[in-house]
């Protein structure tokens, strides 16, 4: 038998689906659907999903003598696939586009998981078929008409007609767009036209891969940037995302957010706050991203999303000396209830303080307005002056303090910033003498008994307290255990008699299942459950 080598394939059109090029194909060599797809895909039942068709890998091995593109290829220039695509994180891409070109026929992108509808029925646009008619006397499906949140054509901008034949149907079929018959067309009615028309010239963009100022910034942290830069704040540097809601409701109308399928129960939309929550789980609609991005690209830019600059910034303490010209690398913006904003920085030496702005002449150097603490600085170089022969009161007036003041810190900071090494040592004895007091060297036993000791080596010295757990099941005397349930085992078997399932001679004996995964440890066991087994097999031969 010659394997059919689809020599007589059409070659696909500007922006054609893989499912129209078979239509056409169809309806040329009046072959029927279900035949002709299953030979594409080489599977003994296939349903042709116009969106998001899988098992490419076999299309592209099956299409090669005619058109000699790669799966890849396929999946990029005849399905939705790349306007899905850039708002996937990383691993789910990967694991779509596998699926897409190897997996099941009957793969989902997630689409259903979306909150925005996708239109059940393939679409066109008549100005594109009739230009179509008069060049290549037939017409074709585009992708970008199929795209949910698409209602009119990019090109046009007249609005799509929607036919009768199903982006996902539920058997085999191909209809050919030159003999589609039209269904109901939902009016446009009051909507705002130059703002659906940019929807859909985004879309198409997106859809060709075409880069913008959005390319590789659709987290949270940049969509609050973003807004920030354009005003949408609580005070500077605090986004609002509760502002920026009313104010893209107001933008885009119910009647247009409604019709995409964006808003929920009583004309609210919980995603859009949502979007500005650092979550790397949840996944938006193609469309909610580009919906954002479009407003967000119509307002100006009038203010900075750091009000304090970029940073990093320099260290404001006079007691520490820093290898690093910028060791803040942190300045996290807090308001108070006066609806006034400050910042709030520590620094790697423990220097922790509020700011209210930077220097006028150095913007990397923080003013300082409230400290909290200085770590052990301040102590650090008080003991220096004090090795140096400074008397107490000559230090007092250096870090204008008073006398008896330095004194706190002198006494606060000998309990505080010892070096911790001698006390780490004989924690670490006191540990395992406590372990040792246990006869199976119990963590929480120990940690009961004395909790702040185990909380002080947690504190300073985790890695080592980590690795004096002992093993969970370590304590186990796995050769004692498998003779007591070999034994065990063996008289269950008695009791049943022969020929009963190993299952429910573990059961019947007490034993959970996991027996059966712990032979190389139970080496007893599992020659008693051997000699069940051999048991059965003899009976059969008898009764043969
Ligand atoms: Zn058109
Ligand atoms: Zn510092």
């Amino acid at each position: 038998m010659i394997r059919p080598r689809f020599i007589y394939l059409p070659f696909p059109y500007q922006d054609e689906l893989l499912y129209s090029v078979l239509a056409r194909y169809c309806s040329r060599s009046n072959q029927r659907p279900h035949k002709l797809a299953c030979l594409i895909f080489d599977k003994c039942f296939v349903i042709l999903r116009a969106d998001l068709p899988c098992a490419l890998s076999a299309v592209a091995r099956k299409t090669k003598p005619t058109w000699g593109m790669t799966a890849e290829t396929i999946l990029k220039e005849l399905t939705l696939f790349p306007f899905y695509e850039p708002f996937l994180p990383k691993p789910v891409r990967d694991n779509r586009m596998h699926a897409l070109l190897l997996g099941p026929c009957r793969c989902n992108i997630g689409t259903k998981a979306y909150r925005v509808k996708s239109p059940i029925f393939l679409r066109l646009c008549v100005k594109c078929a009739e230009s179509d008619r008069e060049e290549l006397a037939e017409t074709y499906w585009r992708r970008v008409h199929q795209l949910p949140g698409v209602i009119v054509c990019p090109q046009h901008g007249t609005p799509l007609v929607s036919t009768l034949a199903r982006i996902q149907p539920g058997r085999t079929e191909c209809v050919d767009a030159s003999s589609a018959t039209f269904g109901n067309t939902e009016p446009l009615d009051n909507l705002d036209i130059e703002i659906i028309q940019m929807i859909a010239m985004r879309c198409k963009d997106v859809l060709f891969g075409k880069k913008n100022e959005w390319d590789g910034k659709t987290s949270a942290t940049d969509y609050r940037d973003a807004a920030l830069k354009r005003g949408i704040q609580r005070l500077p540097g605090i986004c609002s995302p509760n502002l920026f809601v009313e104010k893209f409701l107001a933008h885009y109308g119910a009647p247009l957010l409604t019709k995409l399928g964006m808003l929920g129960a009583e004309g609210k939309a919980p995603w859009l706050r949502n979007m500005f929550q650092n979550n790397s789980k949840q996944i938006f609609h193609p469309i909610e991203h580009i919906l954002v991005q479009l407003y967000l690209e119509s307002l100006p830019e009038v203010a900075s999303a750091y009000p304090f600059g970029l940073g990093p910034w320099m260290c404001p303490n006079p007691y520490a000396t820093h290898t690093e010209k910028y060791p803040i690398q942190k300045l996290s913006i807090r308001s108070r209830q006066d609806k006034t904003y400050y910042g709030r920085a520590k620094c790697s030496c423990g220097f922790t303080f509020t700011t209210h702005g930077t220097e006028r002449d150095n913007p990397r150097m923080p003013v300082v307005e409230q400290i909290s603490s200085y770590g052990c600085t301040r102590y650090l170089y008080a003991q220096k002056l004090l090795r140096g022969g400074s008397s107490t009161d000559q230090i007092a007036k250096i870090l204008k303090v008073n006398p008896w003041y330095l004194q706190c810190i002198l006494r606060a900071g000998s309990r505080k910033c010892e070096d911790p090494r001698g006390k780490i040592l004989k924690a670490r004895e006191e540990w395992l003498d406590l372990l040792k007091q246990d006869p199976e060297c119990r963590v929480t036993v120990a940690r009961k008994k004395h909790c702040g000791l185990y909380q002080f080596l947690r504190k300073y010295d985790r890695d080592w307290l980590l690795c004096q757990k002992v093993p969970h099941n370590a304590h186990i005397d796995w050769q004692k255990r498998d003779v007591e349930w070999s034994n065990l085992i063996a008289t269950t078997m008695k009791t049943l008699g022969q020929g009963v399932a190993k299952t429910t001679i573990a059961r019947v004996a007490g034993l959970n299942l996991r027996i059966f995964n712990q032979f190389g440890k139970l080496p007893l066991c599992e020659q008693a459950f051997n000699k069940a087994k051999h048991c059965g097999k003899r009976r059969q031969n008898d009764e043969k």
